[in-house]
């Protein structure tokens, strides 16, 4: 498998997945980096299949069009979504780059329409709901304590340990790190009852 995280403007993290035999290929959250990731689908000869955003603030869409622009790939975002994607996904929808799953799990508190993606059973890209040490703010417009709290407590640490996590920002002191890494470490993720986290998610 091809994967390769890209960040080249600002600290949004992009990610590039392709299956090494079709050369078929995905980009998350093409961000500012899209001249970069434009360059590494031409040196690496990728066919690009879809523009996935993690969801729908402008930060994480942006590039979306110059991308589309160089390729016949449909844009793909959830169905609460405020972009009009091509491809509309919803919890526990699978898209297939060759042989690579991509498993789309619905994980909204930043925004309604959050999603994470499970790559190939074996990285997690979490967008702006889990960073590394950190977890997504919920006090922009759309956003859920309750709603965070049931994708971190009962979705993303219900994945295995040895599960790579992705990012949608450099925030951390790493760019990358692992599920267990982070129930051990990361300070949002320590034990608490929902009315425990949706007090610590309020505190200023
Ligand atoms: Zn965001």
């Amino acid at each position: 498998m091809f994967f390769k995280q890209v960040q080249r403007h600002g600290d949004n993290f992009s990610y590039i997945i392709a299956d090494d035999t079709t050369r078929e290929a995905a980009v998350v959250d093409s961000s500012y980096n899209a001249g970069e990731i434009t360059r590494i689908i031409k040196a690496e000869n990728l066919k690009l299949k879809y523009i996935i955003n993690t969801h729908g603030h402008s930060d994480h869409t942006a590039g979306n069009q110059e991308l589309r622009s160089i390729s016949t790939a449909k844009i793909v975002a959830h169905t609460l979504s405020r972009i009009n994607p091509d491809i509309k996904v919803n919890d526990g929808d699978t898209l297939n780059i060759g042989a690579i799953p991509l498993k789309v799990i619905h994980t909204p508190g930043h925004t309604p329409d959050g999603i994470c993606l499970l790559v190939n059973n074996q990285k997690l890209l979490t967008g702006d709901a889990l960073f590394i040490g950190e977890c997504g703010r919920t006090d922009m417009p759309g956003g859920n304590s309750k709603s965070m709290y049931n994708s971190l407590f009962h979705k993303i640490l219900k994945l295995n340990d040895n599960i790579e996590v992705y990012p949608g920002h450099d925030y951390g002191s790493k760019p990358s790190s692992t599920i267990g890494e982070e129930r051990r470490s990361n300070y949002t993720l320590e034990p608490r009852t929902l009315a425990e986290f949706i007090e610590f998610m309020n505190q200023p």
